[in-house]
């Protein structure tokens, strides 16, 4: 089979390989402490899924929805991101409105189809969610990568944003609360960030904020645009309710901006998947997403439980200097290069084992991790904390314990 070179070129999941291997040991009668999951163990709430069942009665649950989705959700979610980002888009100049597509994996894919021709450029902030250079790529687009380090929290400097833009430069895709890193760019950051954006305005900023209601340390997240409100005409806002709604499976993903380029994206959308699932965003059109907050709470008990054993479990083996503060989302970001047990691996400068390190680390301590080199950052893990406390509690003791060994 002559498969296309878009296809060809394109990476396979990292999550996928690591599974596999999960599945392996597993088998082998072997604990595995899962810590790879993107998602929430458990359902999403009782209310939701009541009105779920009660739109399983009604036709037009089963028919197609407009191609942008639904009118009413889309006022309804227009009306709900105002309200909580303490903005009126009827206030800023232009026209506003929302598409609602396949989750927001399938948003960003349809906003990158609708902005970027083969050869521009899309920046890109260190560490970032996997999918982005990819998506990038199938485009035609050229990913330009703005770095972090650990030690400044996985928050890149705004001069060095600014020196990455240059004529070819289309979008720039921020991600805060962050994927893998677990914190969000502090409000300092997004005042100069706003500032620095002001002076470029053929600059498109894709703002995905997926895990904004995932903030479990104070202050919590601010986003530039809430400092210069003329900024969101040249911003795109994506969100959906895979993360806070704890239902990755039913795709659906949303996003707001400019009228013209909602309209772009409804017309890729209306020809290749058609509007999205019309049962889940009918029943989102019934449910009170007030009740997320009752829903939430609990989650982010644990997350922030999880963040203060990660940090005595660092500090009891004497990498507190590794340890960094997360705030939001359900990540921790292992950067192994300052880890004792690096130094066995020999690794050359530039050079990324981390696939390798994580193997070594799942076969040995049970604990499984993602490698961290697909969200650009050799030599590091991303690590889920959404699992038990217990459970928790255990693999991060086996995990620190062998970090922190030299042989
Ligand atoms: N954006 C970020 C930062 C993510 O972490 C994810 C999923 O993990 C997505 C987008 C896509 O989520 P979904 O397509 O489930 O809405």
């Amino acid at each position: 089979m002559n498969l296309s070179s878009r296809i060809i070129d394109a990476k396979e999941s990292i999550t996928l390989k690591i599974n596999e291997k999960i599945n392996k040991i597993t088998m082998s009668g072997q604990h595995v402490y899962n810590m790879t999951a993107g998602q929430l163990p458990f359902k999403p709430s009782p209310e939701f899924i009541h009105i779920l069942e009660r739109q399983l009665n009604f036709l037009k649950s089963y028919q197609y929805s407009p191609n942008a989705g639904f009118g009413a959700l889309r006022k309804k979610l227009i009306g709900h991101i105002q309200e909580k980002r303490d903005f009126d888009y009827s206030s800023i100049e232009g026209e506003y409105d929302c598409v609602i597509s396949n989750g927001s994996k399938h948003t960003i894919y349809n906003i990158l189809g609708a902005l970027v021709d083969p050869g521009d450029e899309v920046v890109l902030l260190t560490p970032y969610w996997v999918s982005y250079p990819e998506m990038i790529k199938f485009w035609g687009g050229v990913a330009v990568e703005v770095r972090s380090h650990t030690f400044d929290n996985f928050t890149p400097p705004i001069d060095e944003i600014e020196n990455a833009i240059g004529d070819k430069t289309k979008v720039i895709i921020l991600n805060s609360p962050n994927n893998p890193a677990g914190i969000h760019y502090n409000d300092e950051w997004m005042k100069e960030f706003a500032k620095m954006l002001k002076k470029h305005p053929g600059v498109t900023v894709i703002s995905d904020e997926l895990y904004s209601e995932i903030s479990y340390f104070d202050p919590r997240p601010t986003f530039f645009y809430q400092y210069d409100t003329s900024l969101l005409s040249q911003t795109v806002i994506v969100d959906g309710i895979s993360k806070t709604f704890a239902c990755t499976g039913l795709r659906i993903g949303y996003c707001f901006g400019n009228k013209e380029l909602m309209k772009a994206i409804t017309k890729l959308q209306s020809q290749t998947t058609s509007g999205p699932n019309s049962l889940v965003q009918r029943a989102l059109i019934d449910f009170d997403f007030n009740l997320l907050h009752n829903f939430f709470d609990p989650v982010k008990q644990q997350l922030r439980s999880c963040a203060q054993i990660t940090r005595e479990k660092f500090k009891n083996h004497g990498l507190s200097h590794c340890w960094y503060q997360t705030t939001a989302g359900f990540y921790y970001f292992l950067d192994f290069s300052r880890m004792p047990f690096f130094e066995k691996y020999n690794v050359e400068e530039g050079k990324d084992k981390s696939e390798e390190i994580v193997q070594d680390i799942l076969e040995q301590t049970g604990v499984a991790l993602v490698p961290g080199a697909g969200f650009g950052h050799p030599n590091c893990a991303r690590m889920s904390m959404t699992i038990e406390l217990a459970p928790f509690e255990e693999a991060m003791e086996r995990l620190v314990s062998f970090m922190a060994k030299k042989s």
